[in-house]
Formats: C-alpha cells, sequence, structure tokens
C-alpha cells in the first residue's frame, strides 16, 4: 500500500485551454494516506472519473505530479503502477472459471500456486464466492459478476491502491447495501488503500473513512462524515449531504445578529464578528434536524408560518416560511407540531456563516 500525493494538478481535456472554465481539474493538491478508506463524491460532471484516471495513470494531467510513496509516477501507465481497478462494469473472462478468474491477476504475476490457492480461496470467501469457485463466470448474474471483479481487485495483497469507479451501479439496489458493507469489512481487515468514485451520498458515508467531495473541477472539501455533516465548508456540501440538506438563508449582519428578511437571528459573537467583516454574499445555514420547532414563543425565538408537514415515519419534516424564504425543520415524529404559525430557535452553536458559498465558522 502507498501514500499518494497529488502535486498541484490541473487537468484540461482541450490543447489549448484559454481559462479556468476549459478545466476539468482546476487545482488539487493533496495527500492520500497509506492505509486510508476514501469516497470520491460529487455531481455528475464535478471530475471525479478523470481525479481517478490520474491517480490510476489512464491519464496524465495537463499540470502537476502524482507521487506514490515519494517516488514520481507521473509518466508511468496503469500497469507499472502495481494499483488494482474495478469498473463500473464487470471486467472478466466468461469463459473460465470463477477460480480461474480470481486467480488470474496472480498467475500473471507468477505468485506461486499454493499462495494462489489460498488468496483466491480467501477473497472468494470475504465475497460470498465459495460455492461458484467452479462455475463458469459466463452463466453467472451481473451482481455475481461484479462480485468477481472486486475479487480480481481484492486479491493481490501487493499493490498500492484499489481504484473503484462507481462499482455498485449494475447491483441490484438491496444487494448494494451489503456489499457496501462487505467493501467496509474487507477494509478494515486488509487495511488497503481504497479510492472509490461515486455520487450516491449514502454510498461514501457508508463505506469511506474521508469523503472528499467534489464540485467543478475542485475539491471543496475533506473530512469524515460527521465533519461534513456538522461542518460543510461550502454550501454545497450542506445541500448535498444530509435529508432533507441544510437550509441556507441570505442575510446581512447587524451586531450579534444575523438579520433574514427583517428578522434578527442571534449568533455567538465570534461568528457575528466574522460576519462583519466578510466580503461577498453572506448566507445563514441551520441543518433542519438542529432548527428548534415551539408552538408557542421561546428566548430568542422568532416566528415563521408553518407550509407543509410530511410525515416520514421516523420523524417529520416541517417546511416553514419566513416572509419568502423557505426552510425545513426535523423533528422526531412525537413533538409537537404547531398549526399555521411556529416559533423557530436558531441554537448559536448550530447556526453557521457563509460568504460566497464558503463557510466562515
Ligand atoms: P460522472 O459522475 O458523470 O462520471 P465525473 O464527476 O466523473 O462525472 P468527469 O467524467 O471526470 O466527471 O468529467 C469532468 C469534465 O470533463 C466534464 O465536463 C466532462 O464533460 C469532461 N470530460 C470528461 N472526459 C472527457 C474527454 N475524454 N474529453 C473531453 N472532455 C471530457
Amino acid at each position: 500500500m502507498a501514500l499518494i500525493r497529488l502535486n498541484e494538478i490541473a487537468h484540461s481535456y482541450l490543447a489549448k485551454p484559454q481559462g479556468p472554465s476549459d478545466y476539468a481539474l482546476k487545482r488539487i493538491h493533496n495527500e492520500w494516506e497509506d492505509g486510508g478508506a476514501y469516497a470520491l463524491l460529487g455531481p455528475s460532471g464535478c471530475g471525479k472519473t478523470t481525479l481517478l484516471n490520474i491517480i490510476s495513470g489512464l491519464l496524465t494531467p495537463s499540470e502537476g505530479r502524482v507521487l506514490y510513496d515519494g517516488q514520481d509516477v507521473t509518466d508511468l501507465p496503469p500497469e507499472k503502477r502495481n494499483i488494482a481497478q474495478v469498473f463500473q462494469f464487470p471486467v472478466l473472462y466468461d469463459i473460465m472459471t470463477v477460480y480461474d478468474n480470481l486467480a488470474f491477476p496472480l498467475r500473471n504475476r507468477r505468485v506461486a500456486t499454493n499462495e494462489i490457492r489460498q488468496r483466491v480461496h480467501d477473497v472468494a470467501e470475504l465475497l460470498d464466492l465459495t460455492p461458484f469457485l467452479k462455475k463458469k463466470a459466463a452463466g453467472l448474474s451481473a451482481d455475481a459478476k461484479q462480485k468477481i471483479s472486486l475479487g480480481r481487485g481484492l486479491v493481490r495483497s501487493d499493490v498500492a491502491a484499489i481504484l473503484f469507479d462507481e462499482p455498485l451501479t449494475v447491483i441490484d439496489p438491496h444487494l448494494k447495501w451489503q456489499l457496501r458493507r462487505k467493501l467496509k469489512e474487507i477494509h478494515e481487515q486488509l487495511k488497503l488503500t481504497l479510492v472509490y468514485v461515486t455520487h450516491d451520498q449514502v454510498e461514501a458515508m457508508t463505506f469511506a473513512e474521508k469523503v472528499v467531495v467534489m464540485i467543478e473541477g475542485e475539491i471543496v472539501q475533506i473530512g469524515t462524515p460527521q465533519e461534513l455533516f456538522e461542518s460543510p465548508a461550502h454550501t454545497f456540501v450542506g445541500y448535498f449531504i444530509g435529508s432533507p440538506g441544510m437550509n441556507f438563508l441570505p442575510c446581512t449582519i447587524e451586531g450579534r445578529s444575523a438579520r433574514v428578511n427583517g428578522t434578527a437571528i442571534r449568533l455567538d459573537a465570534a461568528t457575528a464578528s466574522l460576519g462583519k467583516q466578510a466580503a461577498g454574499e453572506i448566507q445563514l445555514g441551520i441543518r433542519p434536524m438542529y432548527l428548534q420547532v415551539h408552538d408557542h414563543p421561546v428566548d430568542d425565538s422568532v416566528s415563521a408560518a408553518v407550509t407543509l408537514v410530511e410525515d416520514q415515519g421516523s420523524c417529520k419534516i416541517i417546511t416553514l416560511a419566513m416572509g419568502n424564504q423557505v426552510l425545513r425543520a426535523r423533528v422526531p415524529e412525537d413533538h409537537p407540531v404547531p398549526v399555521e404559525k411556529a416559533w423557530l430557535v436558531f441554537p448559536p452553536d448550530w447556526t453557521k456563516l457563509y460568504a460566497d458559498g464558503r463557510l466562515l465558522r
């Protein structure tokens, strides 16, 4: 396994890029720790596959260097980088048995027969493929075939990293959860460096120790699922992670308060002070689960109109309006829901400010 360093990487698919919008990756400068499990998360077109292909060597970046354990591999093709890759669709030999498919990457590297047998049986066991070892891959379901592809990625013990590009796309929804858990378990056992591309926040949050969130060719935050949830570094992370997404309200800062449509919402002193100094468009952000909803006025509460209540079984989502600003609160199932008018408390610890989309505090 290896520590992977991306040094000032930028990439454009154009021969002569004119400006930032011509770059699929704008500036990526970070490290992927040895043995870490990372999910690369972001909407379609944000540059996830481009970045993964630069890490694997399928693509040479227009600018910057890729280092594996300090060694510059920027100009090396994938086969010289000692990595395993698992793609969206199964890559295997239909006419071979499951055993031979799993053994192939090891035979190719002239690993001893005894060791091959051991590794293939271990990986088959991990992925519940043991009953299929003697069967031809051709007759198996799409799920089983993709498990073989995963197995071919996992079977080598000497790889620098395993790179996954949306590997569960073809998997049946009820099996997806099982396989995500499986990958997490495998990572805990084998401590492999894993980089996993997905646009599904649930997949990223259940699989990864660290989630790398990208938008428009940039990494906007790298954090644990809890850090992304509690302190989104960018309004996009707030929207994208959590259901419903974070509330964002345009505001101005006056003294210790944020003013939203004429209503003053109390902030903590340090947050208000940063907001006052900041340039750009200021927004207040709060997660629906941290917004407190009362059916009567309480200290520091502000009023809002109740426009919709959705019962989701384990909780209720209340949609509220403060003038023309709409926001959502998530309350426990048994929480009393006000009729028409509610009083909201924005706990200062959970009330964040953003300037031009970036977290101030
Ligand atoms: P998706 O989730 O849809 O796969 P992604 O986040 O992986 O998207 P990329 O495939 O890396 O995004 O694409 C990033 C940008 O680069 C997009 O604007 C895309 O249109 C562009 N792009 C990707 N591959 C090429 C290519 N071979 N030639 C030209 N432009 C490309």
